[in-house]
């Protein structure tokens, strides 16, 4: 990998580090979950980085895919399990990252999702396999008495491009693909006292940018112009579309409809339990690049 692109990924990753742990400091009983996101978003475009994903705020159930909408209401509370995920980049080379936070304190269930992140992150290496990468992850979350979530995973990074291709569960797999050097992953367990899936569960509150389509509606457009260029054809928040709710509503319906955006739901524990996530991103060389460390 060029040296450019490393120290592109590298200063992400710092932003990106910055960010979290700024967000964490506002993330106590009482706080709004909206201010929260939009601080950190800010936060984000302050150190000189761009925003690669809508910040997430999922709580307890909610494992990933929530942001605020405009005049959220959420509140986090004192019991909270809140997932703070956010994302930045450096001309498309992306740093994504989340931590887990209970104001009233660390319990077993985040101390395993850290552990299993550490299990991760110290097994990679170029020549592993994707699935020993998922197995030695599971291991940590069945000797804390956990369950680590089946059908959510950490994912390869590219230029511009969140979800490349490859896949990393958090589960023991058959996926015998080997990472490769100069590989760019990020690794995020999910553990659950609960059952052990998600579903979708509401409506969406995130998009991405598929494809261009004839659509005449000047505001359409507009979502559909933003969406490509001001937000690089990476997810975008509901909230940050500048239209009454109503209209808003309408129009990405219509594009969601000619697949033109994608639409993410959140995804919720299907037994309704408490889920924990922590996220790093990592450059795979010979000795491995931790960027949001
Ligand atoms: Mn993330
Ligand atoms: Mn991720």
């Amino acid at each position: 990998m060029e040296k450019e692109i490393i120290e592109k990924y590298v200063k992400a990753g710092l932003i990106a580090k910055q960010a979290r742990e700024y967000g964490v400091k506002l993330i106590k009983d009482g706080a709004r979950a909206l201010d929260i996101a939009e601080a950190v978003e800010r936060k984000i475009r302050e150190l000189g980085g761009e925003i690669a994903f809508p910040t997430n705020i999922s709580i307890n159930d909610l494992a990933a895919h929530y942001t605020p909408i405009q005049n959220d209401p959420l509140i986090i509370k004192n019991e909270d399990y809140v997932k703070l995920d956010l994302g930045v980049h450096i001309d498309g080379y992306i740093a994504d990252t989340a931590i887990t936070i209970r104001p009233a304190g660390k319990d077993k269930l985040i101390e395993c999702s850290e552990k299993m992140l550490e299990a991760g992150l110290n097994a990679i290496k170029p020549g592993i396999t994707l699935g020993e990468i998922g197995e030695i992850i599971e291991n940590i979350a069945k000797q804390y008495g956990f369950k680590s979530i089946i059908n959510l995973s950490g994912h390869g990074l590219d230029k511009f491009n969140l979800h490349a291709g490859k896949l990393v569960y958090n589960v023991k797999n058959n996926n015998k693909y080997i990472i490769k050097e100069g590989e760019v992953y990020a690794i995020e367990p999910f553990c659950t006292t609960g059952a052990g899936s998600v579903k979708d569960s509401g409506k969406a509150l995130i998009f991405k940018f598929m494809k261009d389509v004839p659509i005449r509606n000047p505001d359409a457009r507009k979502i559909l112009e933003l969406a490509k260029t001001k937000w690089f054809g990476l997810p975008f928040a509901r909230r940050w579309i500048k239209l009454s709710t109503i209209k808003k509503e309408f129009l990405l319906k219509q594009l969601i409809s000619m697949n033109a955006i994608h639409a993410y739901l959140p995804l919720r524990e299907v037994s309704n339990a408490p889920v924990a996530q922590t996220e790093h991103t990592v450059i795979v060389l010979e000795k491995p690049i931790i960027t949001t460390i």
